[in-house]
């Protein structure tokens, strides 16, 4: 969203690095951002070959097309493995009467509005992936993807925190339902120092994955989350009870990144006990390093 260097937009990707493996977790928005960006930061993606799609909405999933495109003329391995969850292919909607709600714009999500168009872009998406010679591979539990590295698969929902758009519907065979956004997956890292918590727009909450992480990697302190926390525009009491559960979880370090929302970084900062150096806003280009912490580069320092 912020950027110093490079293109800044609504949405969200992150590369990961583990003992010198490395994945991607989602792709950004527009078809060439990440693309763009990845180039304009030095950083060569053509040898990754794996990407982790945290859910279906075109913000985390909008540029994967033409990365692969891009990508695979220098490997043809390059993100052909897709890991998602269950629920992501599913047929939405996004009605017109619900389309001005509060909260519930859908042109953020790539969602086109109203009548009877499909809006879940990753199934026009997969049928191209795969017609490219890409793989998807679906996490119904949680997976060890690399070594101490976990995709959570779907995240159960203990507590209501309800961090989705209301405006989306899925479309059943009984009719429409409210869209929580069931294939939300996060990325579980398991460090020295405890885990690192990596979400894309968090919409299974962000209590109920740190909660889910613990019960996937270890019940080690969660001593980072990195990413979207879907906070932006929570609540006072919302904010505290959040705050205070990653607290009690062990957090250390926060980049609050993509729709996590700038006054609700500031706000956990407090309420957590963190500092300007451990609970910053996510920028292009900005990093967590398990041993050296958070780089923010300029702006959000
Ligand atoms: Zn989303
Ligand atoms: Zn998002």
């Amino acid at each position: 969203m912020l950027a110093d260097r490079g293109v800044g937009e609504w949405g969200f990707a992150a590369l990961v690095e583990a003992d010198g493996r490395r994945l991607l977790y989602d792709a950004g928005y527009r078809p060439e951002t990440v693309l763009e960006n990845a180039r304009e930061l030095g950083i060569d993606l053509s040898t990754v070959t794996d990407v982790v799609l945290s859910h279906h909405h075109g913000d985390h999933a909008g540029g994967l097309v033409t990365l692969r495109r891009e990508l695979a003329k220098t490997n043809s391995a390059a993100l052909s493995r897709i890991h998602v969850a269950p629920g992501m292919f599913l047929s939405r909607r996004c009605p017109a009467e619900m389309a001005s709600a509060p909260m519930g714009s859908c042109g953020f999500f790539g969602a086109e509005v109203g009548g009877d168009r499909e809006a879940n872009p990753t199934i026009a998406m997969k049928r191209e992936l795969e017609a490219g010679g890409a793989t998807f591979i679906e996490h119904g539990s949680a997976t060890e993807l690399m070594p101490g590295v976990w995709v959570t698969g779907p995240v159960p929902r203990r507590y209501p925190e309800r961090n989705w758009n209301p405006a989306i519907r899925i479309v059943t065979p009984g009719g429409m339902v409210p869209d929580s956004v069931p294939e939300d997956m996060s990325l579980v890292i398991n460090t020295d120092k405890g885990l690192v918590v990596l979400t894309g727009c968090g919409h299974a909450g962000i209590v109920n994955i740190v909660e889910y992480a613990r019960r996937v990697a270890g019940p080690s302190p969660v001593y980072a989350v990195v990413g979207g926390l879907h906070l932006f525009a929570a609540k006072d009491d919302a904010l505290a009870w959040t705050a205070d559960k990653l607290r009690v979880a062990g957090l250390v370090d926060l980049l609050g990144a993509h729709c996590t929302g700038v006054e609700a970084v500031f706000r956990i900062r407090q309420l957590a006990g963190l500092s300007r150096k451990t609970a910053v806003v996510g920028a292009v280009g900005s990093s967590f390093d398990v041993d050296r912490g958070i780089d923010p580069l300029a702006l959000a320092q």
